[in-house]
């Protein structure tokens, strides 16, 4: 604890140091007018666009080879309630960092219920959550990365610029290496600023989307930008949306004792991942969160009733066409998000965008690579990447080591190379889903039913043993393949239970080793007593029909 203090007052102090002696680490910003001769002041080696997960890390390993980097991130406000952050991006502002704390919030509410379980008698009747005392630790967290970031760059010397970027075209440099020129604006302050650079990166993330085609949404409904920065509790809340985002935002809500109701337009939820993980964190939300699902089901209006305590009243129907309509406090849209490229001007420079305003990158090995040289994408905003912030992270370092790393060589590049493969993943709903590797349907389509074998258990986490919770949904499964030389091969790990998150990082690397198979796991003498111990343990298959309900100890 003393040393965690001790290092913030030493970065306060360099902060403080740098930002009142000099002004060499964030040079003056100032104002360029067209006749300024851009290629007067020197090139940048790297020009990064966005300062979130990717852009800072790309950002950071290239100062620390040596280029001459500079940032641009601003953060437009949300369309409907304006809201704004600082520097670091999705994650650290309006994603993994504080849904991650509202998570753990739900669940300290959990345990608060079941303490009687365990012997503990809370005075004072059932615990009361507070939104505005967890929205305010919640933002003060917040800040204080936004200023972690912000002295991580000046301590590399990394030209900072709290502005809109985009590209101009080219200008200077040589006939086959031209230099990238471009300009970037704050749109509060006015000012502005034009760089020439001899590579640049595409970093700017993504943005939640409102549906068009839903009339009052696009006025009254809000996003995952404004949920976590909410001044009051969003009271009665209907998410719209399937996916991930939606059922963490639903699943938090409703663990600290909101109404939370969530409608998809057609019955599949969490898309794109195991579909039988995905049901049971969708009967778990049900049966022990009360989060109702109104499956196929598409919003038709949101209509303001102020005035009356019925708040926003929503219109929907039903895949039989039925209509229905009933009132809550906030309308969450979870519907998709969208690459904020549209602003960049790619035309000027030739780099294609996909329908959903994705950088088109290279091919595999290559994928940050657009087909103009000298520019690249990394992160949400790269087509057939995975969105997801350690990706975006790894990919930024790797592509700067690309770039300047001079013991990098043509030989030993694929050590750079971003491996897009076996990336494990949590979602954070009340019950915790974390899988690395295929589908079960993956699977199956890929080497079909014959040759996929599936190890599954459904087990009892501790957690659940004394406040007698249901464990149905409490379930592993391992995928693995046709045996070869008496090895199995492990393509694929799904746990739904508490902390899956925290148990299916070790065997993520398991997986990456590219040999993995379900012997390993059997062979592996597990940490009793655990869930994670549970994988150690799998032995029954589903092709032999016994049931995979694991008792005793
Ligand atoms: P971003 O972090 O979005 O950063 C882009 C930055 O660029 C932004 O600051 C933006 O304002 C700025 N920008 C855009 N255009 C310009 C421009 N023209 N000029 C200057 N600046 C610009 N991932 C996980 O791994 N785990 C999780 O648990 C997780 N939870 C999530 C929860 C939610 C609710 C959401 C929305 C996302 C979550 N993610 C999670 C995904 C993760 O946040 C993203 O994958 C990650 O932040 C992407 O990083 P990025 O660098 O590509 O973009």
């Amino acid at each position: 604890m003393l040393a965690r203090i001790e290092a913030k007052i030493a970065l306060a102090k360099a902060f403080s140091s740098r930002t009142s002696g000099s002004a060499t680490f964030i040079p003056a910003v100032r104002s360029l007018s067209s006749s300024d001769s851009a290629a007067a002041a020197a090139p940048f080696d790297l020009a990064v666009i966005g300062g979130g997960s990717g852009g800072l890390a790309c950002a950071k390993e290239a100062a620390e080879l040596g280029a001459r980097v500079c940032v641009f991130d601003f953060v437009p406000p949300s369309p409907t309630r304006g809201t704004s952050w600082g520097l670091g991006g999705t994650c650290v502002n309006v994603g993994c960092i504080p849904k991650k704390l509202m998570h753990l919030a739900a669940g300290v509410g959990d345990t608060l219920r079941h303490a009687g379980a365990y012997g503990w008698q809370l005075d004072g009747g059932a615990p009361r959550h507070d939104w505005e005392a967890l929205s305010g630790a919640v933002k003060q967290h917040v800040k204080s990365l936004n200023f972690g970031h912000r002295s991580q760059l000046m301590q590399r010397n990394i030209d900072y610029c709290n502005m809109l970027a985009k590209f101009e075209g080219y200008e200077g440099g040589t006939p086959d290496r031209p230099l990238l020129a471009l300009s970037a604006t704050n749109p509060k302050t006015g000012r502005s600023r034009r760089v020439l650079a001899a590579n640049a990166v595409v970093a700017v993330g993504g943005r939640p989307s409102l549906p068009a085609d839903v009339p009052g949404a696009a006025q009254l409904g809000i996003t995952s930008d404004d949920l976590f920065w909410l001044p009051r509790s969003p009271g009665r809340t209907l998410v719209v949306g399937g996916g991930y985002v939606a059922l963490e935002c639903a699943g938090f809500l409703a663990g600290l004792g909101l109404q939370a109701e969530v409608m998809v337009r057609t019955d599949v939820c969490l898309r794109g991942f195991d579909r039988q993980m995905a049901n049971l964190v969708v009967d778990f939300m049900r049966q022990h969160c009360g989060v109702k699902f109104h499956l196929g089901c598409k919003p038709m209006a949101v209509t303001d009733q102020s005035g009356s305590a019925s708040g926003l009243r929503v219109d929907w129907r039903n895949a039989d066409g039925e209509t229905n309509s009933a009132a809550f406090d906030s309308v969450l849209f979870a519907t998709g998000r969208r690459a904020v490229t549209a602003d960049l001007n790619l035309d000027a420079i030739g780099v294609a965008v996909d329908s959903a305003g994705r950088v088109v990158g290279g091919e595999d090995g290559q994928l940050e690579k657009t087909s103009v040289p000298g520019v690249f994408a990394i992160g949400d905003a790269l087509q057939n990447g995975v969105e997801l912030t350690p990706v975006a992270i790894r990919a930024g370092k790797l592509l700067a080591r690309q770039l300047f790393d001079k013991t990098v060589s043509a030989e030993s590049a694929t050590a750079t190379t971003m491996d897009y493969s076996n990336v494990a993943t949590t979602v954070f709903t009340p019950l915790e889903y974390a899988c690395v590797g295929l589908s079960e349907e993956a699977a199956l389509t890929k080497l079909g039913p014959n040759a996929v074998e599936v190890y599954h258990a459904v087990y009892t986490p501790y957690e659940f043993v004394l406040p007698h919770l249901d464990q149905t949904q409490c379930y592993i499964k391992a995928i693995c393949g046709p045996s070869s030389s008496g090895r199995q091969p492990l393509l694929g790990l799904h746990v739904t239970g508490p902390n899956a998150g925290e148990i299916v990082q070790g065997f993520a690397a398991l997986l990456r080793t590219g040999t993995a198979a379900y012997e390993d796991l059997a062979g592996t003498v597990g940490i009793h007593p655990t869930s994670a111990e549970e994988i150690t343990k799998l032995w029954i298959t589903k092709k032999s029909g016994l049931s995979p309900m694991i008792t005793g100890c």
